[in-house]
């Protein structure tokens, strides 16, 4: 049940500035039950599609995206902040709820034509996912979909995406 989720996350007010209510979801990571029950709820989102390569964005999309990878037999990929993939690299600079940043995916990390599914753990002005999308589609995949634990909806973040968004929980 995503109620039994919901409950587990911890309001952080003012972190990591003033302003700034903080969902955090150390909880739900301590607790083995709610860890997989979240991932069985990410994976439910593919609904049977085939899922070539998952998609995790730094940071808190790796903990989430590699064990939903490997119980969809995909491929995990991560999309990192600048300076960590060794390889060549695609880019995409967006702004956050809090600062700005830019992602990096490798150039040969997902083949033309292969699908992917998305994962991060909290969608909010919807910045981060949007660039990913974008950093993504440079390769030619199809997104599946791009599938959050946490959707604040008050931010509209979803709008900003151009592909399909789902969450687990939602906050107002
Ligand atoms: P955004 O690009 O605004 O959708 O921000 C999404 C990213 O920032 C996610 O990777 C979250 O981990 C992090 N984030 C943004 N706002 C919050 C918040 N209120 N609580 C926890 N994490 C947040």
């Amino acid at each position: 049940m995503p109620d039994r989720l919901k409950s587990a996350v911890r309001d952080i007010p003012d972190f990591p500035i003033p302003g700034i209510l903080f969902k955090d979801i150390s909880p739900i990571l301590a607790d083995p039950k709610l860890l997989q029950h979240s991932i069985d709820l990410l994976v439910n989102i593919a609904d049977d599609q085939k899922v070539d390569k998952v998609v995790g964005i730094d940071a808190r999309g790796f903990i989430f995206g590699a064990p939903v990878a490997l119980a969809l037999k995909a491929g995990f990929i991560p999309v990192r902040k600048p300076g960590k993939l060794p390889y060549k690299t695609y880019e995409e600079s967006y702004s956050l709820e809090y600062g700005e940043n830019t992602l990096q995916i490798h150039q040969d990390a997902i083949l033309p034509g292969e699908k992917v599914l998305i994962i991060d753990d909290l969608l909010a002005t919807g910045g981060t996912a949007a660039a990913t999308v974008d950093l993504i589609k440079k390769l030619g995949v199809e997104i599946i979909n791009v599938a959050f634990i946490i959707e604040l909806n008050a931010l509209n973040g979803r709008e900003k995406i151009d592909a399909p968004v789902s969450s687990i929980i939602q906050y107002t």
